[in-house]
Protein backbone atom coordinates (compact mmCIF):
# COMPACT_ATOMS: atom_id res chain seq x y z
CA UNK A 1 0.00 0.00 0.00
CA UNK A 2 1.20 3.70 -1.11
CA UNK A 3 2.25 5.35 2.45
CA UNK A 4 0.18 8.24 3.45
CA UNK A 5 1.82 11.86 4.61
CA UNK A 6 -0.65 14.34 6.18
CA UNK A 7 0.51 17.91 6.07
CA UNK A 8 -0.82 19.58 9.17
CA UNK A 9 -0.64 22.91 10.49
CA UNK A 10 -2.35 26.13 10.96
CA UNK A 11 -3.28 28.45 8.17
CA UNK A 12 -0.33 30.01 6.47
CA UNK A 13 2.68 28.22 6.89
CA UNK A 14 3.30 27.06 3.75
CA UNK A 15 0.66 23.50 3.54
CA UNK A 16 -0.41 24.36 0.15
CA UNK A 17 2.53 25.42 -1.43
CA UNK A 18 4.26 22.09 0.09
CA UNK A 19 2.04 19.95 -1.08
CA UNK A 20 2.43 21.41 -4.91
CA UNK A 21 5.95 20.87 -4.04
CA UNK A 22 5.75 17.51 -3.21
CA UNK A 23 3.10 16.47 -5.79
CA UNK A 24 4.85 17.63 -8.93
CA UNK A 25 7.75 15.63 -8.70
CA UNK A 26 4.96 13.22 -9.87
CA UNK A 27 2.35 13.81 -13.06
CA UNK A 28 0.74 15.52 -10.02
CA UNK A 29 -2.56 13.37 -9.79
CA UNK A 30 -4.85 15.62 -7.32
CA UNK A 31 -7.65 14.75 -7.04
CA UNK A 32 -10.19 17.38 -5.95
CA UNK A 33 -12.91 15.22 -4.31
CA UNK A 34 -15.35 18.58 -4.09
CA UNK A 35 -18.32 17.71 -1.96
CA UNK A 36 -17.31 14.60 -0.46
CA UNK A 37 -14.32 16.31 1.85
CA UNK A 38 -13.86 20.19 2.63
CA UNK A 39 -11.00 21.65 2.57
CA UNK A 40 -8.29 18.59 1.55
CA UNK A 41 -7.00 18.02 -1.17
CA UNK A 42 -5.26 14.98 -2.32
CA UNK A 43 -2.02 14.21 -4.69
CA UNK A 44 0.42 11.34 -5.68
CA UNK A 45 4.18 12.02 -4.51
CA UNK A 46 7.06 9.76 -5.51
CA UNK A 47 10.67 10.09 -4.26
CA UNK A 48 12.96 7.99 -6.33
CA UNK A 49 10.91 5.03 -6.74
CA UNK A 50 8.54 5.41 -3.79
CA UNK A 51 5.22 6.48 -4.28
CA UNK A 52 2.89 7.91 -1.45
CA UNK A 53 -0.23 9.92 -1.24
CA UNK A 54 -0.32 13.40 0.39
CA UNK A 55 -3.17 14.62 2.12
CA UNK A 56 -3.10 18.56 3.00
CA UNK A 57 -5.73 19.19 6.05
CA UNK A 58 -5.79 22.68 4.51
CA UNK A 59 -7.00 25.77 6.95
CA UNK A 60 -8.74 25.42 9.95
CA UNK A 61 -10.49 28.27 11.23
CA UNK A 62 -8.30 29.83 14.41
CA UNK A 63 -11.10 31.19 16.01
CA UNK A 64 -10.52 30.82 19.87
CA UNK A 65 -7.68 28.55 21.67
CA UNK A 66 -10.09 25.75 22.40
CA UNK A 67 -11.70 25.91 18.86
CA UNK A 68 -8.39 25.08 17.03
CA UNK A 69 -8.62 22.02 18.30
CA UNK A 70 -12.00 21.13 17.86
CA UNK A 71 -12.40 22.44 14.17
CA UNK A 72 -9.25 20.12 13.69
CA UNK A 73 -10.17 17.64 15.07
CA UNK A 74 -13.26 17.97 12.95
CA UNK A 75 -11.32 18.20 9.44
CA UNK A 76 -7.60 16.69 10.45
CA UNK A 77 -8.70 14.10 12.46
CA UNK A 78 -9.22 11.32 9.76
CA UNK A 79 -6.71 12.46 7.59
CA UNK A 80 -4.46 12.17 11.00
CA UNK A 81 -5.88 8.52 11.70
CA UNK A 82 -5.28 7.49 8.26
CA UNK A 83 -1.47 8.85 7.58
CA UNK A 84 1.42 6.44 8.03
CA UNK A 85 3.26 9.85 9.07
CA UNK A 86 2.02 13.36 9.81
CA UNK A 87 4.23 16.37 8.79
CA UNK A 88 3.49 19.39 11.27
CA UNK A 89 4.41 22.21 9.27
CA UNK A 90 5.83 25.45 11.29
CA UNK A 91 7.08 28.98 9.97
CA UNK A 92 10.16 29.69 11.11
CA UNK A 93 9.50 33.54 9.63
CA UNK A 94 6.47 34.04 11.93
CA UNK A 95 8.06 32.13 14.77
CA UNK A 96 6.35 29.70 17.40
CA UNK A 97 2.77 30.40 18.41
CA UNK A 98 -0.02 29.11 20.61
CA UNK A 99 -1.57 27.57 18.33
CA UNK A 100 1.20 25.42 17.01
CA UNK A 101 1.54 24.19 20.70
CA UNK A 102 -1.83 22.93 20.73
CA UNK A 103 -1.47 20.90 17.80
CA UNK A 104 1.52 20.13 19.20
CA UNK A 105 -0.33 18.59 22.19
CA UNK A 106 -2.63 16.98 19.89
CA UNK A 107 -0.60 15.20 17.39
CA UNK A 108 1.99 14.30 20.76
CA UNK A 109 -1.31 12.37 21.73
CA UNK A 110 -2.49 10.61 18.38
CA UNK A 111 0.46 8.42 18.50
CA UNK A 112 1.49 8.68 15.42
CA UNK A 113 5.05 9.30 14.00
CA UNK A 114 5.35 13.09 13.32
CA UNK A 115 8.09 14.93 11.70
CA UNK A 116 8.28 18.57 12.20
CA UNK A 117 8.93 20.74 9.54
CA UNK A 118 9.98 24.81 9.64
CA UNK A 119 8.87 26.35 6.79
CA UNK A 120 10.32 29.40 5.05
CA UNK A 121 13.83 28.75 6.06
CA UNK A 122 15.54 29.19 3.00
CA UNK A 123 18.46 31.25 3.77
CA UNK A 124 18.09 30.69 7.38
CA UNK A 125 19.23 26.85 7.35
CA UNK A 126 21.60 27.50 10.37
CA UNK A 127 19.27 30.43 12.43
CA UNK A 128 19.49 30.27 16.22
CA UNK A 129 15.80 30.78 16.18
CA UNK A 130 15.42 27.04 14.88
CA UNK A 131 16.26 25.96 18.30
CA UNK A 132 13.42 27.04 19.69
CA UNK A 133 10.76 24.60 17.94
CA UNK A 134 12.29 21.94 19.73
CA UNK A 135 9.67 23.07 22.45
CA UNK A 136 7.31 21.47 20.55
CA UNK A 137 8.48 17.90 22.05
CA UNK A 138 8.10 16.81 18.15
CA UNK A 139 11.80 15.83 17.89
CA UNK A 140 14.38 17.13 15.62
CA UNK A 141 13.03 20.31 13.26
CA UNK A 142 13.56 20.08 9.50
CA UNK A 143 14.17 23.21 8.01
CA UNK A 144 12.75 23.38 4.85
CA UNK A 145 11.37 25.96 2.31
CA UNK A 146 8.04 25.05 0.51
CA UNK A 147 8.47 27.81 -2.14
CA UNK A 148 12.27 27.06 -2.60
CA UNK A 149 12.29 23.68 -2.82
CA UNK A 150 15.00 23.31 0.38
CA UNK A 151 15.11 20.17 2.74
CA UNK A 152 12.38 19.02 0.88
CA UNK A 153 14.77 15.49 0.06
CA UNK A 154 15.84 15.03 3.22
CA UNK A 155 12.36 15.32 5.21
CA UNK A 156 10.73 13.26 2.71
CA UNK A 157 13.69 10.67 2.90
CA UNK A 158 12.95 10.97 7.61
CA UNK A 159 9.20 10.37 6.36
CA UNK A 160 9.65 7.47 4.40
CA UNK A 161 12.58 6.02 6.54
CA UNK A 162 10.81 3.21 8.75
CA UNK A 163 7.97 2.49 6.28
CA UNK A 164 8.60 -0.70 4.61
CA UNK A 165 8.95 -0.58 0.66
CA UNK A 166 6.33 -2.11 -1.59
CA UNK A 167 7.78 -5.54 -2.60
CA UNK A 168 4.79 -6.49 -4.97
CA UNK A 169 5.47 -5.07 -7.94
CA UNK A 170 3.58 -5.90 -11.21
CA UNK A 171 5.73 -8.81 -12.74
CA UNK A 172 5.08 -11.00 -15.67
CA UNK A 173 3.59 -13.56 -14.17
CA UNK A 174 0.81 -11.22 -12.44
CA UNK A 175 -1.76 -12.77 -14.99
CA UNK A 176 -1.71 -16.08 -13.15
CA UNK A 177 -2.09 -14.51 -9.47
CA UNK A 178 -5.25 -13.71 -7.97
CA UNK A 179 -6.92 -10.80 -9.42
CA UNK A 180 -7.05 -7.93 -7.17
CA UNK A 181 -9.95 -6.06 -7.01
CA UNK A 182 -11.08 -2.90 -5.94
CA UNK A 183 -14.62 -1.17 -6.16
CA UNK A 184 -14.27 2.60 -6.21
CA UNK A 185 -17.77 5.04 -5.87
CA UNK A 186 -19.17 7.70 -4.53
CA UNK A 187 -20.78 6.76 -0.60
CA UNK A 188 -24.58 5.48 -1.06
CA UNK A 189 -23.72 4.48 -4.62
CA UNK A 190 -24.06 0.22 -3.75
CA UNK A 191 -20.65 -0.63 -2.55
CA UNK A 192 -21.13 -1.85 0.28
CA UNK A 193 -23.91 -4.23 -1.15
CA UNK A 194 -21.97 -5.17 -3.84
CA UNK A 195 -19.47 -6.52 -1.53
CA UNK A 196 -21.65 -7.88 1.18
CA UNK A 197 -23.67 -10.03 -2.18
CA UNK A 198 -19.94 -11.02 -3.17
CA UNK A 199 -18.93 -12.16 0.66
CA UNK A 200 -22.14 -14.24 0.79
CA UNK A 201 -22.41 -15.67 -2.79
CA UNK A 202 -18.76 -16.64 -3.73
CA UNK A 203 -16.21 -18.99 -2.31
CA UNK A 204 -14.62 -17.50 0.41
CA UNK A 205 -11.00 -19.03 1.21
CA UNK A 206 -9.73 -18.67 4.70
CA UNK A 207 -7.31 -16.74 5.21
CA UNK A 208 -5.12 -14.82 8.15
CA UNK A 209 -5.58 -11.15 8.88
CA UNK A 210 -2.60 -8.87 8.09
CA UNK A 211 -0.48 -8.77 11.12
CA UNK A 212 -0.24 -4.91 10.54
CA UNK A 213 -2.39 -2.43 10.60
CA UNK A 214 -0.55 -1.23 7.06
CA UNK A 215 -0.83 -4.00 5.42
CA UNK A 216 -4.28 -3.98 2.96
CA UNK A 217 -6.79 -6.31 4.33
CA UNK A 218 -7.50 -8.48 1.36
CA UNK A 219 -10.43 -11.05 1.39
CA UNK A 220 -9.55 -14.01 -1.48
CA UNK A 221 -12.93 -14.79 -3.62
CA UNK A 222 -13.14 -17.83 -5.92
CA UNK A 223 -15.40 -17.77 -8.96
CA UNK A 224 -15.72 -19.88 -11.73
CA UNK A 225 -12.03 -21.27 -10.93
CA UNK A 226 -10.38 -17.98 -10.78
CA UNK A 227 -9.50 -16.45 -7.68
CA UNK A 228 -9.39 -12.43 -7.13
CA UNK A 229 -8.85 -10.58 -4.18
CA UNK A 230 -11.13 -8.53 -2.73
CA UNK A 231 -9.59 -4.60 -1.30
CA UNK A 232 -11.61 -3.01 1.16
CA UNK A 233 -12.28 0.02 0.33
CA UNK A 234 -15.34 0.08 2.16
CA UNK A 235 -13.90 -0.78 6.05
CA UNK A 236 -14.65 -5.01 6.03
CA UNK A 237 -14.84 -6.31 9.40
CA UNK A 238 -14.72 -9.80 10.53
CA UNK A 239 -18.15 -10.12 12.13
CA UNK A 240 -17.57 -14.08 13.18
CA UNK A 241 -16.68 -16.06 10.60
CA UNK A 242 -18.20 -13.98 7.70
CA UNK A 243 -16.85 -10.72 6.92
CA UNK A 244 -19.48 -7.20 6.65
CA UNK A 245 -18.69 -4.21 4.49
CA UNK A 246 -19.37 -1.28 6.75
CA UNK A 247 -19.15 1.67 4.61
CA UNK A 248 -17.25 4.46 5.61
CA UNK A 249 -16.06 6.64 2.82
CA UNK A 250 -12.45 7.38 2.97
CA UNK A 251 -10.35 8.97 0.18
CA UNK A 252 -7.27 7.67 1.33
CA UNK A 253 -8.66 4.37 1.34
CA UNK A 254 -9.63 4.49 -2.52
CA UNK A 255 -6.57 6.36 -3.61
CA UNK A 256 -4.44 3.26 -1.64
CA UNK A 257 -7.07 0.36 -3.17
CA UNK A 258 -6.81 1.61 -6.87
CA UNK A 259 -2.97 1.79 -6.64
CA UNK A 260 -3.38 -1.94 -5.14
CA UNK A 261 -6.02 -3.16 -7.60
CA UNK A 262 -5.23 -4.96 -10.82
CA UNK A 263 -9.05 -4.46 -11.73
CA UNK A 264 -11.17 -1.49 -10.41
CA UNK A 265 -14.75 -2.25 -10.44
CA UNK A 266 -16.08 1.86 -10.62
CA UNK A 267 -19.34 2.05 -9.65
CA UNK A 268 -22.33 4.92 -10.56
CA UNK A 269 -25.20 5.10 -8.79
CA UNK A 270 -28.09 4.86 -11.82
CA UNK A 271 -30.71 7.20 -9.36
CA UNK A 272 -28.11 9.31 -9.27
CA UNK A 273 -26.22 10.01 -12.84
CA UNK A 274 -22.81 10.47 -13.40
CA UNK A 275 -21.79 13.37 -11.04
CA UNK A 276 -18.52 15.14 -10.86
CA UNK A 277 -17.17 13.64 -8.05
CA UNK A 278 -17.55 9.94 -9.77
CA UNK A 279 -15.78 11.87 -12.71
CA UNK A 280 -12.98 12.67 -10.09
CA UNK A 281 -12.78 9.00 -8.84
CA UNK A 282 -12.71 7.90 -12.40
CA UNK A 283 -10.17 10.18 -13.90
CA UNK A 284 -7.97 8.92 -10.72
CA UNK A 285 -8.53 5.74 -12.14
CA UNK A 286 -7.36 6.54 -15.23
CA UNK A 287 -4.21 8.41 -14.26
CA UNK A 288 -3.10 5.30 -12.13
CA UNK A 289 -3.72 3.14 -14.96
CA UNK A 290 -5.54 0.91 -13.98
CA UNK A 291 -8.04 -1.71 -15.84
CA UNK A 292 -11.73 -0.80 -15.25
CA UNK A 293 -15.28 -2.04 -15.23
CA UNK A 294 -18.29 0.66 -15.20
CA UNK A 295 -20.63 -0.85 -12.53
CA UNK A 296 -24.21 1.23 -12.82
CA UNK A 297 -25.97 0.17 -10.36
CA UNK A 298 -29.36 -0.03 -8.81
CA UNK A 299 -30.30 -0.35 -12.68
CA UNK A 300 -33.71 -1.72 -10.78
CA UNK A 301 -34.78 1.24 -9.77
CA UNK A 302 -34.68 3.42 -13.08
CA UNK A 303 -37.16 3.97 -15.31
CA UNK A 304 -36.96 4.30 -19.31
CA UNK A 305 -36.23 8.11 -19.45
CA UNK A 306 -33.52 7.70 -16.54
CA UNK A 307 -31.87 5.43 -18.09
CA UNK A 308 -31.59 7.32 -21.12
CA UNK A 309 -30.45 10.38 -18.97
CA UNK A 310 -27.65 8.22 -17.44
CA UNK A 311 -26.53 6.69 -20.65
CA UNK A 312 -25.80 10.46 -22.04
CA UNK A 313 -24.81 11.56 -18.43
CA UNK A 314 -22.09 8.89 -18.84
CA UNK A 315 -20.77 9.54 -22.24
CA UNK A 316 -20.20 13.56 -21.76
CA UNK A 317 -18.72 13.01 -17.93
CA UNK A 318 -16.67 9.24 -18.07
CA UNK A 319 -16.05 9.82 -21.79
CA UNK A 320 -12.36 9.46 -20.86
CA UNK A 321 -12.89 5.82 -20.08
CA UNK A 322 -14.45 5.10 -23.27
CA UNK A 323 -12.30 1.73 -22.79
CA UNK A 324 -14.24 0.86 -20.29
CA UNK A 325 -17.55 -1.59 -20.52
CA UNK A 326 -20.29 -0.59 -18.87
CA UNK A 327 -22.01 -2.93 -16.90
CA UNK A 328 -26.04 -2.41 -15.32
CA UNK A 329 -26.59 -4.03 -12.30
CA UNK A 330 -28.58 -4.64 -9.18
CA UNK A 331 -26.30 -5.36 -6.48
CA UNK A 332 -29.47 -5.83 -3.69
CA UNK A 333 -31.44 -8.27 -6.86
CA UNK A 334 -28.06 -9.59 -7.52
CA UNK A 335 -28.98 -9.05 -11.07
CA UNK A 336 -25.82 -8.46 -13.48
CA UNK A 337 -23.56 -9.85 -11.60
CA UNK A 338 -22.61 -12.86 -13.86
CA UNK A 339 -21.51 -10.45 -16.72
CA UNK A 340 -20.24 -8.29 -14.06
CA UNK A 341 -17.37 -10.87 -13.39
CA UNK A 342 -16.73 -12.13 -16.95
CA UNK A 343 -16.07 -8.31 -17.27
CA UNK A 344 -13.75 -8.00 -14.73
CA UNK A 345 -11.52 -11.23 -15.68
CA UNK A 346 -11.49 -9.92 -19.21
CA UNK A 347 -10.73 -6.63 -17.79
CA UNK A 348 -7.52 -8.48 -16.26
CA UNK A 349 -6.43 -10.25 -19.09
CA UNK A 350 -6.57 -7.52 -21.31
CA UNK A 351 -4.44 -5.75 -19.17
CA UNK A 352 -1.78 -8.56 -19.23
CA UNK A 353 -2.71 -9.48 -22.76
CA UNK A 354 1.01 -10.59 -24.44
CA UNK A 355 1.84 -9.03 -27.70
CA UNK A 356 4.45 -10.27 -29.40
CA UNK A 357 6.62 -8.53 -32.34
CA UNK A 358 6.16 -10.06 -35.25
CA UNK A 359 2.22 -9.54 -34.95
CA UNK A 360 2.49 -5.86 -33.41
CA UNK A 361 4.67 -5.29 -36.61
CA UNK A 362 2.25 -6.74 -38.54
CA UNK A 363 -0.64 -4.69 -37.52
CA UNK A 364 1.09 -1.69 -37.83
CA UNK A 365 2.50 -2.29 -41.73
CA UNK A 366 -1.35 -3.31 -42.13
CA UNK A 367 -2.69 0.00 -40.53
CA UNK A 368 -0.28 2.05 -42.52
CA UNK A 369 -1.34 0.44 -45.90
CA UNK A 370 -4.71 0.41 -44.87
CA UNK A 371 -4.03 4.69 -44.35
CA UNK A 372 -0.37 6.22 -44.16
CA UNK A 373 -0.20 9.28 -41.90
CA UNK A 374 -0.12 12.68 -42.92
CA UNK A 375 2.66 14.08 -44.79
CA UNK A 376 4.11 16.90 -42.74
CA UNK A 377 5.40 18.94 -44.51
CA UNK A 378 8.34 17.70 -47.19
CA UNK A 379 8.50 14.78 -44.37
CA UNK A 380 6.75 11.75 -43.98
CA UNK A 381 6.83 9.88 -40.68
CA UNK A 382 8.03 6.38 -41.30
CA UNK A 383 6.03 3.27 -38.98
CA UNK A 384 9.05 0.73 -39.12
CA UNK A 385 8.05 -1.95 -36.28
CA UNK A 386 6.24 -2.40 -33.15
CA UNK A 387 7.02 -4.24 -29.74
CA UNK A 388 5.08 -4.56 -26.31
CA UNK A 389 6.78 -2.16 -23.98
CA UNK A 390 5.02 -2.86 -20.66
CA UNK A 391 1.75 -4.46 -19.47
CA UNK A 392 -0.81 -3.23 -17.50
CA UNK A 393 -1.53 -1.07 -18.92
CA UNK A 394 0.01 -2.40 -22.10
CA UNK A 395 2.02 -0.25 -23.96
CA UNK A 396 3.23 -0.62 -27.76
CA UNK A 397 6.44 1.02 -28.69
CA UNK A 398 6.36 1.81 -31.95
CA UNK A 399 10.12 2.42 -33.86
CA UNK A 400 10.52 4.89 -37.12
CA UNK A 401 11.23 7.88 -38.38
CA UNK A 402 9.75 11.42 -38.19
CA UNK A 403 7.52 10.30 -35.53
CA UNK A 404 6.75 13.69 -34.16
CA UNK A 405 4.46 14.47 -37.07
CA UNK A 406 2.20 11.56 -36.10
CA UNK A 407 -1.07 13.13 -35.11
CA UNK A 408 -2.93 11.77 -32.19
CA UNK A 409 -6.15 11.47 -34.42
CA UNK A 410 -3.53 8.49 -36.02
CA UNK A 411 -2.70 7.16 -32.99
CA UNK A 412 -5.98 6.66 -32.38
CA UNK A 413 -6.62 5.06 -35.12
CA UNK A 414 -3.51 2.88 -34.39
CA UNK A 415 -5.07 2.06 -31.13
CA UNK A 416 -8.59 1.37 -32.14
CA UNK A 417 -6.72 -1.53 -34.83
CA UNK A 418 -4.54 -2.64 -32.54
CA UNK A 419 -7.50 -3.19 -29.20
CA UNK A 420 -9.65 -4.86 -32.02
CA UNK A 421 -7.17 -7.04 -33.10
CA UNK A 422 -5.83 -8.10 -29.68
CA UNK A 423 -9.77 -8.00 -28.14
CA UNK A 424 -8.28 -5.56 -25.27
CA UNK A 425 -11.56 -4.18 -23.12
CA UNK A 426 -11.43 -2.69 -20.20
CA UNK A 427 -7.36 -1.92 -20.20
CA UNK A 428 -5.62 1.45 -21.31
CA UNK A 429 -3.60 1.15 -24.07
CA UNK A 430 -0.98 3.28 -24.45
CA UNK A 431 1.58 4.42 -27.31
CA UNK A 432 4.49 5.07 -27.59
CA UNK A 433 7.28 6.35 -30.75
CA UNK A 434 10.56 6.05 -30.61
CA UNK A 435 12.81 7.05 -33.24
CA UNK A 436 15.08 4.64 -34.75
CA UNK A 437 18.32 5.52 -34.53
P1 LIG B 1 -1.20 27.23 3.98
O1 LIG B 1 -2.30 28.14 4.40
O2 LIG B 1 -0.52 26.60 5.15
O3 LIG B 1 -1.61 26.23 2.96
O4 LIG B 1 -0.05 28.18 3.35
P2 LIG B 1 0.26 28.54 1.82
O5 LIG B 1 0.94 27.41 1.13
O6 LIG B 1 -0.96 29.09 1.20
O7 LIG B 1 1.35 29.67 2.03
C1 LIG B 1 1.12 30.84 2.77
C2 LIG B 1 2.08 31.92 2.35
O8 LIG B 1 3.41 31.54 2.66
C3 LIG B 1 2.04 32.18 0.85
O9 LIG B 1 2.15 33.57 0.64
C4 LIG B 1 3.27 31.47 0.34
O10 LIG B 1 3.81 32.06 -0.82
C5 LIG B 1 4.24 31.62 1.50
N1 LIG B 1 5.23 30.55 1.53
C6 LIG B 1 5.01 29.22 1.41
N2 LIG B 1 6.18 28.54 1.49
C7 LIG B 1 7.15 29.46 1.66
C8 LIG B 1 8.57 29.36 1.81
O11 LIG B 1 9.19 28.29 1.76
N3 LIG B 1 9.25 30.54 2.00
C9 LIG B 1 8.62 31.74 2.06
N4 LIG B 1 9.35 32.83 2.25
N5 LIG B 1 7.26 31.85 1.89
C10 LIG B 1 6.55 30.74 1.71
P1 LIG C 1 -21.99 2.43 -0.30
O1 LIG C 1 -21.95 3.64 0.57
O2 LIG C 1 -21.47 2.72 -1.66
O3 LIG C 1 -21.32 1.24 0.30
O4 LIG C 1 -23.54 2.07 -0.51
P2 LIG C 1 -24.46 1.00 0.25
O5 LIG C 1 -24.11 -0.36 -0.19
O6 LIG C 1 -24.42 1.30 1.70
O7 LIG C 1 -25.88 1.35 -0.37
C1 LIG C 1 -26.46 2.61 -0.19
C2 LIG C 1 -27.96 2.48 -0.32
O8 LIG C 1 -28.30 2.05 -1.65
C3 LIG C 1 -28.54 1.45 0.62
O9 LIG C 1 -29.75 1.93 1.11
C4 LIG C 1 -28.74 0.23 -0.27
O10 LIG C 1 -29.80 -0.58 0.16
C5 LIG C 1 -29.09 0.89 -1.59
N1 LIG C 1 -28.75 0.02 -2.72
C6 LIG C 1 -27.59 -0.65 -2.92
N2 LIG C 1 -27.65 -1.37 -4.05
C7 LIG C 1 -28.86 -1.14 -4.59
C8 LIG C 1 -29.51 -1.61 -5.79
O11 LIG C 1 -28.99 -2.39 -6.57
N3 LIG C 1 -30.77 -1.13 -6.01
C9 LIG C 1 -31.38 -0.29 -5.16
N4 LIG C 1 -32.62 0.11 -5.49
N5 LIG C 1 -30.82 0.16 -4.05
C10 LIG C 1 -29.57 -0.26 -3.75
Amino acid sequence: MKPVLALVGRPNVGKSTLFNRLTKSRDAIVADFAGLTRDRHYGDGRLGSRHFIVVDTGGFEPDSTTGIVKEMARQTRQAVAEADVVIFVTDLRSGLSAQDADIARYLRQANKRVLLAVNKAEGMQESPLLAEFHELGLGEPHPVSAAHGQGIRSLLEAALEDIPEDDDADDEDEADKPIRLAVAGRPNVGKSTLINTWLGEERLIAFDMPGTTRDAIRVPLERDGRRYELIDTAGLRRKGKVFEAIEKFSVVKTLQAIADASVVVLMVDATQGVSEQDAHIAGYVLESGRAVVIAINKWDAVDAYQREQLARSVETRLAFLKFAPILHISAIRRQGLGPLWKAIADAHASAHCKMPTPVLTRLLHEAVEHQAPKRAGTSRPKLRYAHQGGMNPPVIVIHGNALEHVTDAYKRFLEARFRAHFKLVGTPLRIDMKHST
